[in-house]
């Protein structure tokens, strides 16, 4: 087991207003360590009054507050002094990530250096947002106006909690927004330990509010809530769609970001090493517990055999472990509830293909929500492995006949965020770069995710984009203006 030593126990509160608050009625949940099953903080729920606080908090701070009078620069300099906290705390906040979720230490601090980086960008965005003049006649003057939003709901998951945190506040308070965020209700440490350092780098009250709770109540409150300007929300499919609907009422932007069931197709003239890791890296880092997960590994007959045996052989060596130990290369899934939605998956795969490696419980661990890395083949693209996101370590292999063949599999899916290809053939490869409806390709990779870089999905896999210039543009308005330059009156009456 880890040699690190047991923390206490801590709660936590709501963060409305600037100030730390209890639930209105006192109700608190349990957060756990997955690789130990126990519990390491309660939270406070937030009630549906606690959401009606928070959204207070942000709409005042939006309409009145020092907020609308900060100027660009010094929004930017605030989202550089968030990043440096970040770099500060990187040690405990990767700690706390991991211990939460789960997630192996190494790739914990991967992520963490991510979210310094997200905000070091909007940082130097914040003050690069303009407008237009458009060429309208000469006696007249007609330019755009880029505004904030307003106040930004944000719902987020559980498998890189303080990273969609980041690509969510960073873009919004670099347009002048003001945010209430709701972490996953199994994930909200690291949002929370984020949120004391607010104050301190210059972020007025009620600019950034963080209330804990589960997405029924909490979440589904804030959406539905009149004085929200906007939802961005990551997470399923099916709370995507309930969010459109209940966001309808009030008419709010929506932007959503739903995970897949990203093909990885490997034609027979890849660079075969590479071919190999890049399949397993594009579906087992994170636990598989990945949107983008390349969960469909499609093989091109010729070398479809050997490549599944090399496939196997190499999982056979995946390092499930604790997750501080810095060799582990898998720790346990977030939560006994996507445990018990793997395994159900397991079940299905086991009738549905054949089993090359994995599908069960490892059994060298007595606690923890571990799952073997799993590799079902020979699988139809219309079985439920292959249509439905698992979101665990669990890959489904297809075969296929050549490039039309490829792209017919890989297309043939309600999803569309993500896919990647890997050829020796540049004519090839951007060939299927063009045929593939997805919102990301990767040519000879697959996962890699820059900040520069627009994210988000085609079809079933949302609307809208993160990251870039384009996530900043989620939180703007555009506001046309019209000068007459002409004295003379229109005479039109
Ligand atoms: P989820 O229910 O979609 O959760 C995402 C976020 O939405 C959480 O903060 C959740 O709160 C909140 N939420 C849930 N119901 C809501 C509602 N009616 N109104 C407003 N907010 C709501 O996902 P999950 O339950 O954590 O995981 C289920 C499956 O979703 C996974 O197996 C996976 O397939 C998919 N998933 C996808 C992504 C992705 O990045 N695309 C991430 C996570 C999960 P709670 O924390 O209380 O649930
Ligand atoms: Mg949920």
């Amino acid at each position: 087991m880890s040699s690190s030593p047991k923390p206490e126990v801590r709660s936590y509160r709501n963060y409305i207003g600037g100030q730390w608050v209890k639930s209105s009625t006192g109700e608190t949940f349990p957060v756990y360590d997955p690789s130990t099953e126990e519990v390491i903080a309660n939270v406070a729920a937030a009630s549906s009054a606690d959401v009606d606080r928070a959204v207070g908090a942000g709409r005042a701070a939006f309409d009145s507050g020092p907020w609308p009078q900060t100027t660009a620069q010094d929004r930017g300099r605030i989202l550089f002094g968030l990043a440096a906290k970040v770099r500060e705390n990187a040690a405990m906040l990767a700690e706390l990530e991991s211990r939460n979720t789960g997630k192996p230490i190494v790739e914990a601090e991967f992520d963490i250096a991510d979210v310094a980086t997200c905000f070091e960008y909007y940082g130097g965005l914040a003050n690069k947002v303009m407008g237009n003049v458009l060429p309208v006649p000469a006696n007249a003057l007609s330019f755009t106006l880029r505004e904030p939003v307003g106040v930004a709901g944000q719902i987020i998951p559980w498998n890189y909690p303080l990273l969609m945190a980041a690509w969510k506040l960073a873009p919004a308070l670099a347009a002048g927004c003001t945010c209430v965020l709701k972490p996953a209700e199994q994930t909200p440490l690291t949002a929370l330990e984020f949120a004391s350092w607010l104050e301190g780098v210059g972020v007025p009250p009620g600019v950034v509010n963080v209330i804990n709770g589960v997405g029924e109540t909490t979440g589904a409150a804030l959406v539905a809530h009149p004085n929200v300007d906007k939802i961005a929300f990551t997470g399923s499919a099916a709370v995507g769609k309930l969010i459109v609907k209940s966001g309808a009422d009030t008419l709010k932007r929506v932007s959503l970001e739903l995970g897949g069931k990203s093909p990885n197709v490997f034609f027979a003239d890849a660079d075969w090493e590479a071919a190999v890791d890049g399949a397993l890296f594009g579906v087992f880092i994170n636990q598989g517990e990945v949107c983008s997960a390349g969960s469909r590994i499609l093989v091109e007959r010729k070398i479809y055999s050997k490549f599944v045996e090399a496939m196997t052989e190499k999982t056979k060596r995946i390092k499930l472990g604790p997750p501080r130990e810095r060799d582990t290369k898998m720790g346990p899934l977030v939560s006994k509830e996507q445990y018990d939605r793997v395994t159900f998956y397991l079940e299905i795969g086991k009738k549905e293909a054949r089993l090359a490696v994995g599908g069960s419980r490892p059994k060298q661990f007595s606690k923890g929500y571990y799952i073997e890395p799993t590799i079902f083949y020979d699988v139809d693209n219309s079985a439920r492995i292959a249509r439905e996101e698992i979101f665990g370590p669990v890959a489904s292999v297809i075969p296929f006949d050549g490039e039309k063949d490829a792209i017919r599999i890989a297309n043939d899916t309600p999803y569309g965020l993500a896919a990647a290809i890997w050829t020796r053939d540049i004519y090839k490869a951007f060939r299927v770069v063009k045929s593939f409806r997805a919102g990301i390709i990767w040519v000879n990779h697959m996962q890699p995710t820059y900040v520069e870089a627009p994210w988000g999905g085609y079809k079933q896999s949302g609307f809208g984009r993160e990251l870039g210039p384009w996530g900043l543009e989620e939180y703007l308005e555009t506001k046309q203006v019209f000068v007459n330059l002409d004295e003379t009156p229109i005479g039109w009456y």
